[in-house]
């Protein structure tokens, strides 16, 4: 014998039932005995909920409500109803609805709704659904027979919830079973009776725990689930995308994830399964031939660290504490008698060991109930001082991870916490059951989706992890040489270091598109004018933030300066920045500062490797040095690839306007070149790197030895900067006529010594590692203590958009390093 269950989700539509005959029809033809049980179609249950609710408040809504869930069961009527039989059935129907009709006419005439009404309300659910199934059989030539459970469950008469009788249930099937053996019998999942023959249900989802209760009476040799997701899989695959099937579980774990929010088993149906050793496998009604979920006793060890990751969205976690309850014994057993007396079922306990306080989670539903539980309960202590007011805080939710493969390891809640903490993601509160089974943690509403996704991603890493890219400046030439890098890796990426990078948003300074599906990277050109709208800063920003992604990263590739006032409040979202952008770095000190300091708090990065000398490794090693304990003496460097060029192109007898043209011509200088030759340029990235090495200098401590005359600054127009270069060539004559004699060379140095930070032209000799620079080539030299008597040199090319979009690939991946 097995026993066959068919939820909401198998029976709601006419392809469904389709599937659903086929799989009886399947079964029968093979000779193999079976029952079925059913649950009320597909939402027909909140519908049920909802008409009473209506009724009970005195509103005539509930006649439409209903209507339409008729017509629902009418539809299956007259599509797979043989003709014959067709007005028979409808009739019957139709009986049914008059008569909840009727009750909810009663109902909204006394305006009031008690759980006992509810459940009978319920119960239409499941006997329309299972009569409706039960004729469609006969209409294919199955021999069926309608079974309702209330004739065969019994229960106490605790309403919405209630007890199962077991051997006066289980007599009763077996009799039922015994009697009726020559028809295929199909019951009525989640409801049932009390010994009067009250009608009562056995909690939502209930149906599960029919086929259980039917299985375990009748000795079945599996209790099969049919569904509509591939058995039960490593999360909700409606809130993971990743998650996949668990081929095989423990009873004790499917309770553990199940009991936590994993729907596709109601928990208490495991229990009968178990007793019983009877194995349960959970199916998919849309793909039967996918072998699913196995429910045993015995199971082979799973490959992860854990088996699965469940999560309730919605819960209340009620705070008990106070100095009385230090050391007195019984105070948690009085709470959790009170309210086991109420029948309020507790999600997770977690108590302090300091016996400070006690805290529990319970359905945000009871939470009113049990502080008034317990405000009464205690009414004494909290009189005297001994327990404070009980709170009850809102807007969470838990998560579980499962799975017996904890015993034996080390570090799973160390990896749990660590991947919540880089996420942002604050623990409010959290449990480990002593078996070791589960640790549960408390977190916001809001995290939830992120955390679920993280927390599987760093568990069930087969798909790698997935870093979720929003970036300003994409179709700049940084961003799109970027983007063209990133779509070059993706394959190298993804196979070799198992990395995904989804580029999730971009923006620029007139359009935006978001896409958390990812954008892709093949095509973003074409599809940018189509998918793009108005780009509106603040929303881009806040939508980054309120997407809540894991492995979030900002990337900056602009020069703009209303961009840098949302970093702060990025970084303390736990969003990680990366940037060639120096704006934000060499601004007010305090800005500096803040910075670093949320970044802290959120857990998150701040990169900047292009702030100086592009993808040339300076910040880096700048601050490898410094870590490791190195003292650092001087900084010399020559950071302008504009200026290099210029200088290394200068010879006497040339024209320095004519060698400055010819820099512009080449796409060296800024549209006014003199934004380079001013000097600001060099001296923000010498400012920077002083404070990388900890000095708290101001832009304006950085002294500036101006290449320029005042009438060159102040000229009005580019060209007239150019005249005024030529009128006053014997300026730049002389110093290169004196450094040529002298066997030297001119070289626009920025330098730190001593705390002080000054950029200016200086003459450089042979000895010098200066002397020998050739194009646009970017120098830094670091003496330090270890470094001493031969300074540490870093030298390349030190601009341009292929070597600056490398340094901010680089960053990327170093996030990747420190979150995983
Ligand atoms: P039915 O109507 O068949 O009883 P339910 O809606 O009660 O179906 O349960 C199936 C649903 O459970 C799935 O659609 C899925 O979204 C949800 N679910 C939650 N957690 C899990 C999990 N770990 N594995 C599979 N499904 C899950
Ligand atoms: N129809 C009931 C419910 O929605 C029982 C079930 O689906 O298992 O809760
Ligand atoms: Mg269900």
């Amino acid at each position: 014998m097995k026993v066959l269950k068919f939820g909401g989700t198998s029976v709601g539509t006419l392809e469904s039932i389709d599937q659903v005959v086929s799989i009886i029809q399947h079964n029968v033809s093979s000779g193999q005995k079976i029952a079925v049980v059913y649950s009320a179609m597909g939402g027909v249950t909140n519908r049920l909920i909802e008409v009473g609710k209506q009724a009970s408040e005195g509103q005539t809504t509930y006649l439409e409500v209903l209507r339409q869930v008729e017509e629902r069961h009418f539809h299956i009527i007259r599509q797979r109803i043989d003709i014959k039989h067709q007005s028979a059935v409808m009739a019957q129907t139709r009986g049914l609805f008059n008569e909840l009709e009727d009750i909810l006419k009663g109902v909204s005439l006394l305006q009031e709704l008690s759980l006992r009404t509810q459940d009978f309300i319920l119960s239409f659910g499941e006997r329309l659904s299972t009569y409706l199934m039960t004729e469609v059989l006969r209409s294919c030539d199955i021999p069926a027979h309608f079974v309702d459970a209330r004739d065969i469950i019994k229960t106490d008469a605790h309403f919405s919830m209630a007890e199962v009788i077991p051997d006066l249930t289980q007599d009763l099937i077996q009799r039922h079973f015994a009697e009726h053996s020559d028809s295929l019998a199909c019951i009525t999942g989640f409801i049932a009776s009390t010994q009067d023959g009250v009608t009562t249900t056995l909690g939502r989802g209930g149906s599960d725990y029919t086929a259980s209760i039917v299985g375990a009476a009748l000795d079945a040799e599996v209790i099969e689930i049919w569904t509509d997701v591939n058995g039960m899989m490593t999360a909700d695959p409606r809130k993971v995308k990743n998650a996949f099937t668990i081929p095989q579980i423990s009873y004790a774990e499917a309770m553990e994830l199940s009991h936590f929010g994993a729907k596709v088993i109601y928990p208490p149906s495991l229990i009968p399964a178990f007793k019983k050793n009877i194995p349960i496998q959970i199916l998919n009604t849309f793909e039967k031939e996918h072998p699913g979920t196995t429910v045993a006793r015995d199971v082979p060890k799973q490959p992860y660290p854990i088996t699965g990751i469940s999560s309730i969205d919605d819960i209340a976690l009620v705070n008990l504490q106070g100095n009385g309850m230090i050391g007195v014994a019984g105070v948690s057993a009085k709470v959790f008698s009170l309210l086991a007396k109420h029948r309020i079922s507790v999600i997770l306990i977690s108590q302090a060991s300091s016996e400070h306080s006690i805290c529990f989670a319970v359905d945000p539903k009871s939470a009113a109930g049990v502080k008034e539980i317990l405000t009464e309960g205690f009414e004494a202590e909290i009189a005297q001082g001994w327990i404070d007011q009980i709170v009850v805080e809102h807007q969470l939710s838990v998560i579980a991870i499962v799975g017996e493969g904890m015993k034996a390891t080390s570090g799973t809640s160390g990896k749990l916490f660590t991947v919540l903490g880089k996420n942002g993601i604050n623990v409010i509160a959290t449990a480990q059951g002593s078996s070791e089974l589960n640790i549960s943690v408390v977190i916001q509403k809001k995290d939830i989706s992120k955390a679920l996704n993280a927390i599987h991603e760093a568990f069930f890493a087969v798909d790698g992890m997935t870093l979720h890219l929003f970036l300003a400046g994409g179709t700049g030439l940084i961003g799109k040489t970027l983007l063209r890098q990133l779509q070059a890796q993706k394959a190298f990426l993804k196979s070799q270091k198992n990395i995904n990078i989804r580029v999730v948003g971009m923006i620029n300074s007139r359009k935006m598109w978001m896409n958390t599906e990812g954008i892709d990277l093949d095509s973003w050109e074409q599809d940018w004018p189509e998918k793009s709208e108005t780009a509106q800063l603040s929303t881009f920003m806040e939508d980054m933030v309120y997407l809540n992604l894991p492995n979030s990263i900002f990337v900056d590739s602009t020069a703009n300066k209303d961009i840098i006032q949302y970093y702060e409040g990025l970084l303390k979202q736990s969003i990680s920045i990366v940037t060639p952008n120096k704006v934000a770095n060499s601004g007010p000190y305090s800005q500096y500062v803040a910075l670093q300091k949320a970044a802290r708090q959120g857990n998150a990065r701040f990169l900047y490797e292009t702030n100086v000398g592009a993808g040339l490794p300076i910040i880096n090693t700048l601050q490898g040095l410094i870590t490791s304990g190195d003292k650092i003496h001087k900084i010399e460097a020559v950071l302008s690839g504009t200026l290099s060029f210029i200088f290394n192109t200068f010879q006497p007898g040339l024209s320095f306007a004519e060698v400055v043209r010819q820099a512009q011509a080449e796409g060296y200088t800024e549209p006014d070149p003199r934004e380079d030759l001013s000097g600001m340029d060099v001296a923000r990235k010498i400012l920077i790197l002083a404070r990388e090495t900890g000095i708290a200098l101001e832009p304006a401590d950085v002294v500036i030895s101006p290449l320029m005359s005042e009438t060159m600054q102040s000229a009005p127009s580019v060209e007239a900067f150019y005249e005024a270069l030529v009128q006053e060539r014997a300026l730049f004559d002389a110093q290169i006529e004196e450094a040529q004699k002298s066997g030297k060379v001119l070289r626009f140095i920025a330098s730190l010594e001593n705390g002080k930070a000054h950029v200016g032209l200086q003459m450089v000799g042979p000895e010098h590692p200066f002397f020998n620079l050739a194009g646009s080539e970017n120098i830094i030299s670091f003496t330090t203590d270890r470094y001493r008597y031969n300074p540490l040199v870093v030298k390349g090319p030190g601009a341009g958009a292929e070597v600056t979009a490398m340094g901010v690939f680089a960053d990327i991946m170093s996030i990747h390093h420190f979150l995983n």
